[in-house]
């Protein structure tokens, strides 16, 4: 898999760069629907990204302590670190 990985979901464009993920699971905790861990600890999208609503999505990406995880809205705006 690609060190970076990418989605868009409700307007927002969320990037995994799996390079600096650490593996601690805070955005896990925080949104398990949207974040899993892969077999070597590193994080992944789940499967069910699109349910987990902006605000938990925000906060889950929020919480990265290694600002793997990066938010941008619609206008290319960056939200998250
Ligand atoms: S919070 Fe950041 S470092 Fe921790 S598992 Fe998620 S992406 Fe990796």
């Amino acid at each position: 898999m690609s060190e970076i990985d990418e989605r868009t979901i409700a307007g927002l464009k969320i990037q995994i760069d799996r390079s600096l993920c650490v593996g601690f699971g805070d955005c896990v905790t925080e949104a398990p629907e949207g974040f899993q861990l892969d077999a070597d600890d590193i994080a992944v999208f789940g499967e069910h990204l699109e349910s987990v609503g902006c605000e938990r999505l925000l906060r889950a990406c929020e919480v990265c302590p290694v600002d793997a995880l990066t938010v941008w809205d619609g206008d290319g705006k960056q939200l998250v670190p």
